[in-house]
């Protein structure tokens, strides 16, 4: 037998012994990894990505709870929570109603998975004024689970007695089918009052719910954007597209600890992240800017023969998986930079000036305002 010979024969008994007569075709199979979304430190914090409203077979989702933390690790999130309805269980045929359950069930691979997992629940009153998430409860079975209307209060201060942190979903959900619902009802403001609502959701899904924006920025609520997914997440995002993401929130906090996060959502250290956009507090907006964006000394300059004018180039880099698009509002210089994710354009601006003004269209700092940016020139 020749040597080549040997091998193969050598080869094949080999795979006879080890395979028990399949062969195995891992071509096709999705690449086990967790992609990382990377976003420098703001201000010695971490900027934690965070989806804090997310359904399963428990109340109306399609999914085992397990699936959330797998999809979780895979696409480099750091916390999450579920958030079943108290007061709307669909599945109450097929899957037992307790209201801790998709919770308790994930715990273990969470923590095999480095996520960090918030304990919570969605209450879900009739519209006005409908649901709010709670945040850090500790039993969801003791909380209100009748949706009628004279409950309301109850629901809430329930979640609350659990020293829970409030926000109010998506507030806009109804708008075109229970006319009033999408204002800032007096329920509403009376949780305000009695400091027992914390934060607002901004955007939900992909739905920038404008008018919930200025209310939380009016008020100093906590910024939130989550995707409230009752589906794979691939099934509503195009997942595994280069830069796509689903839509979460940004925290900054000292660590993924539930201490940690509950420290960064008290003091509003958010940045709501969906599609392109941003949505916050402008200051937090702009402390994420600044440790994103980079701007060089000039590093080359040209003198217009005719005009005997100068430019001079730049290098503008963005160090992060965000995007940014500024429009140039004052100066001389490039009229409009896009910095896609870990990348570098070159901006050209006329000599003789201090700074360049943008306006960072990708943010939303408020409604109907977006972050102004200065471009200092070196
Ligand atoms: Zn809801
Ligand atoms: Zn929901």
């Amino acid at each position: 037998m020749s040597f080549l010979g040997a091998m193969l024969f050598c080869g094949a008994s080999l795979q006879a012994q080890t395979d028990n007569g399949i062969m195995r075709m891992d071509e096709f199979a999705y690449p086990v990894k967790r992609q990382h979304v990377s976003i420098p430190n703001v201000g010695g914090f971490q900027v934690l990505k965070c989806d804090f409203h997310m359904h399963t077979v428990f109340t109306d989702g399609h999914v085992w709870p397990n699936v959330r933390v797998q999809e979780a690790w895979k696409e480099g999130l750091d916390v999450i929570s579920y958030t079943e309805h108290m007061e709307y269980n669909p599945h109450h045929e097929d899957v037992k109603v307790d209201h801790n359950r998709s919770h308790d069930l994930a715990v273990n691979l969470a923590k095999e998975n480095n996520i960090g997992l918030i304990k919570a629940t969605e209450i879900t009153r009739q519209t006005p004024p409908g649901h709010f998430n709670a945040l850090f409860i500790k039993d969801a079975n003791k909380l209100v689970a009748d949706n009628d209307s004279k409950l309301d209060q109850e629901a809430i201060d329930k979640a609350i007695e659990q020293d829970a942190f409030i926000f109010w979903n998506h507030p806009g959900w109804q708008v075109d089918k229970i006319p009033g619902s999408y204002e800032w009802i007096d329920f509403v403001e009376k949780m305000y009052q009695e400091k027992k609502l914390h934060g607002i959701e901004v955007v939900n899904g992909l739905g920038f719910h404008k008018k919930a924006l200025d209310w939380g920025l009016d008020r100093d609520l906590t910024i939130i954007g989550n995707t409230d997914i009752h589906n794979l997440i691939a099934h509503s995002y195009n997942i595994g597209q280069e830069g796509v993401h689903r839509t979460m929130t940004l925290v900054m906090a000292k660590d993924k600890s539930a201490a940690s996060i509950r420290q960064a959502l008290d003091a509003g250290r958010t940045v709501a992240w969906s599609s392109k956009y941003l949505f916050g507090k402008e200051e937090h907006v702009r402390n994420l800017v600044d440790a994103c964006i980079e701007v060089g000394s000039a590093y080359h300059e040209k003198k217009n023969a005719k005009t005997n004018r100068v430019t001079k180039y730049y290098e503008v880099k963005n160090n992060s998986d965000l995007y940014f698009e500024l429009i140039l509002k004052e100066g001389n210089g490039t009229k409009r930079i896009v910095l896609y994710p870990e990348s570098t354009q070159i901006l050209t601006a006329q000599d003789g000036q201090a700074k360049l003004s943008y306006e960072i269209v990708s943010t939303y700092i408020r409604s109907d305002k977006h972050l102004q940016f200065d471009i200092k020139l070196k």
